[in-house]
């Protein structure tokens, strides 16, 4: 089991198998003048293997498959076969935008895939244009059925963000009425590639203010009980088929109790979401390292661990601004 220098188990990799997006979400990318990396500065799906092979040995046993979208690599699909077979990894999630998802999902299903994540910001077409930038909602809202009829449990990723979804909140409540899924609403992150903050923003969404909304329209709203590492706050509404999330992502109420590690789409290793990584894995595979001597890395990298994402961007350069993703969320 590995364990970082503040006592938290860590036995989950976010691995970003792509920095490419068939999306522009305005609160991840910019719309134009993005340089992708060409293909050998990405690692290759048997370099992802052997380093998950080595984080198994580590004790790791979940992986969750992020991007860029990940379903835009070309073969990602027997890449994720091969990862199902890795020894120790017991549950692979996916996160998607789900333009591209819907006709892989009986496959996922018979992977055995843990979960999937879906990425929706309105149930309304025009504003899920405005935000994507992409009129894409259709092939979005397939996957989710897609989903549903291939019984994977669904959790609906949706970022609040002020003056351009505020009116969706209470719609994508209404979403988990009806359909088993997990809604979940995060805080607006700065990851956007554009340097905009949070805190600039005069109406910023915190996790508190999004519970008293629902709140005070759902007012027999009622706490569930939170798995120790999650990084959600659950809800449920009674007669409810779904349930609701609310993830303080910006706040950083949840780094207490964090079993992550990410690893980029270049293969820089990241102990922490706000960090601007540790070293790259990727160099030290092709600089011809053993398995044993990554292993060290990894054990010495996690005894200098940050106690939390405010400490990780304080000893940063310079405040996080890049798109969300070269990292994978
Ligand atoms: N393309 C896939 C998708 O959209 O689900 C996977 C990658 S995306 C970077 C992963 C998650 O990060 C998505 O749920 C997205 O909403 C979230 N995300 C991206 N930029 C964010 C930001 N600035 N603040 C909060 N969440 C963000
Ligand atoms: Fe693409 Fe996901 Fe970022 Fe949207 S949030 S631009 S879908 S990577």
């Amino acid at each position: 089991m590995l364990i970082d220098n503040h006592g938290r188990p860590i036995n989950y990799l976010r691995l970003a198998v792509t920095d490419r997006c068939n999306l522009r979400c305005f609160y991840c990318m910019p719309q134009e003048g993005i340089q992708y990396l060409p293909k050998p500065h990405l690692l290759s799906y048997e370099e992802m293997i052997r380093l998950v092979n080595i984080l198994a040995e580590m004790g790791v046993n979940k992986v969750r498959i992020t991007g860029g979208e990940p379903f835009l690599r070309k073969d990602i699909m027997p890449f994720l076969w091969k990862l199902s077979e890795i020894n120790g990894i017991n549950q692979i999630s996916i996160t998607t935008n789900g333009v591209l998802t819907a006709p892989l999902v009986p496959e996922l299903k018979k992977l055995r895939v843990h979960s999937v994540n879906l990425s929706l910001d309105s149930l309304d077409r025009q504003r899920f244009f405005e935000i994507t930038r992409r009129d894409e909602f259709r092939q979005v809202w397939q996957t989710l059925e897609a989903l549903q009829a291939h019984d994977i449990p669904v959790k609906v990723n949706t970022v609040v963000m002020s003056g351009k979804n505020d009116e969706d909140i209470l719609s994508m409540v209404e979403l988990a009425r009806k359909q088993r899924v997990s809604v979940r609403f995060i805080e607006e992150m700065p990851f956007n590639g554009a340097g905009l903050r949070p805190e600039q923003l005069q109406d910023f969404w915190s996790y508190k203010r999004i519970i008293d909304l629902i709140r005070s329209v759902y007012p027999d709203m009622y706490k569930l009980p939170d798995e120790p590492t999650s990084t959600s706050y659950n809800y449920q509404i009674p007669n409810f088929k779904g349930n609701i999330g609310v993830i303080a992502a910006f706040s950083r109420t949840f780094c207490g109790t964090c079993n992550r590690l990410r690893v980029t789409p270049t293969g820089v290793f990241k102990t922490c979401l706000y960090d601007d990584g540790v070293f790259n894995v990727r160099d030290f595979m092709r600089q011809k390292l053993s398995d044993e001597q990554i292993k060290l890395l990894i054990h010495d990298a996690l005894q200098n661990r940050a106690k939390d994402g405010f400490e990780a961007e304080n000893k940063r350069k310079n405040l996080v601004s890049e798109s969300m993703t070269t990292i994978g969320g």
